[in-house]
């Protein structure tokens, strides 16, 4: 049988592959984004409370009226961005529903999408889904955005640009002038923004500056983003989209028919912990990724590899290229690197290739940095070994036992 032409132009997500390899070879699994430590108090016992409150059915579709209002607090309050939870906010299953929703309600096919590469992966799909071409600009870890390339990608069929800040895999905060240059030329050439601000409060240098706050932004920006990494539970799939009305009106209509919902009482959860934690929980979250994200460098840097802090998210992407014999017979590139990394020395990234366009990435591997302290000792523990004989060989033998080091929480 065949299968739909639209499927053919993509391949499926590198990133859970990498997952599955990791469960494999009882690697610590630093390769997809998720927590392996728990999550507020607080928001737990609110949801567990909504379970036991019998919240069992379908909340509104566009989401339960507790949780958009929370949500317009939190823009307000935050950001002081309005927005009216009755038509302008939408709940989603996570920011991923969130993003594919708003490509297939507001980009008709033919049209072009800027995406900054090196780019979460879903990007280039969801375009794609949407019939639409990705038009890809540089964004490197540690450069600035050249404006000069920007501007020469918005072409008159332009009609959205992904912006991604913090970003990942890159790492790069967007600056006020980045945002700035990149909502002139949105206004200037009557295009949308479309943001993923999934890690807006883990970040470490500057503030974070929701474009739609920009003059003449408002009206032509959708704001994505939720509850899966600011919580720490990215299985629960609560994501949100803050949009114009007649905006949000045509993204309603795609996610009611893809998924009539978010799960009832986990949008409970997520209502109080945006009405109820406050500053103290926010600064005790990047201060813990300002320490996990030197561990893992530290351990990346004294291993060998080439690599920068981030400015936010919980991503490094690093260049193994000049690790030595690592990288000779036993890895010709990144994806075999990250597989022989998986085997020999029990640590699983993300082949970088998988951040850009064919022929890409391909002298780096990504790793996050969400796990516990003990998890990321242990992986700094093993990468070490690739210093030490310059092969990791020894690296299997040294490794301690499992479950000791299981990173994964993933059934
Ligand atoms: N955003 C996370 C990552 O980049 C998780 C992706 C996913 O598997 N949904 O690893």
């Amino acid at each position: 049988m065949t299968t739909a032409r639209r499927t053919h132009g993509f391949r499926e997500s590198v990133i859970r592959g990498m997952s599955r390899l990791a469960r494999e070879h009882r690697a610590i699994n630093l390769a997809q984004g998720f927590p392996n430590f728990a999550a507020p108090d607080l928001l737990k016992e609110a949801a567990a409370r909504a379970i036991h409150d019998d919240i069992n059915q379908y909340a509104i579709t566009w989401g339960a009226q507790r949780l958009r209002e929370a949500i317009a607090r939190k823009y307000e309050r935050w950001y002081g961005l309005a927005a009216d939870p009755e038509r302008e906010i939408t709940v989603t299953c996570g920011a991923t529903e969130a993003m594919i929703s708003t490509l297939l309600a507001l980009v008709d096919p033919g049209d072009e999408v800027i995406v900054f590469e090196p780019f979460y992966e879903n990007y280039g799909p969801d375009t794609i889904l949407a019939d639409a071409r990705p038009v890809y600009v540089p964004l490197e870890p540690g450069q600035p955005l050249d404006l000069d390339r920007l501007a020469n990608a918005f072409a008159p069929r332009t009609r959205a640009i992904i912006v991604n800040t913090p970003s990942n895999p890159s790492g790069r905060v967007l600056t006020r002038a980045e945002l700035e240059a990149i909502a002139d030329l949105c206004v200037q050439h009557d295009v949308l923004a479309v943001t993923d601000e999934i890690y807006e409060h883990i970040r470490f240098e500057g503030a974070h500056i929701p474009i739609a706050t920009l003059p003449g932004m408002r009206e032509r920006t959708v704001t994505i983003s939720g509850a899966s990494k600011t919580f720490s539970v990215t299985g629960w799939r609560i994501g949100w989209i803050v949009a114009p009305a007649d905006l949000t009106d045509a993204i309603r209509k795609v996610h009611d028919f893809l998924t009539v919902g978010a799960p009832a009482p986990l949008q409970e959860g997520v209502a109080t912990a945006l009405d109820e934690l406050d500053a103290t929980f926010y600064e005790a979250l990047t201060a813990m990724y300002r320490g996990k994200r030197d561990l893992l460098h530290s351990a990346l840097d004294s291993a060998g590899f080439r690599c920068l802090r981030p400015e936010g998210a919980y991503y490094i992407l690093a260049d193994y290229t000049g690790l030595g014999p690592a990288t000779g017979p036993a890895a010709p590139d990144d994806t075999a690197f990250a597989v022989w990394l998986s085997r020999e020395v029990g640590v699983t990234p993300v082949p970088g290739s998988s951040f850009y366009r064919e022929g890409g990435g391909r002298s780096y591997v990504r790793f996050v940095f969400c796990k516990t302290e003990e998890i990321l000792m242990e992986a700094a523990r093993r990468l070490r070994t690739l210093r030490d004989d310059g092969s990791a060989s020894g690296a299997r033998e040294a490794r301690a036992p499992e479950p000791a080091v299981d990173s994964g929480l993933q059934r």
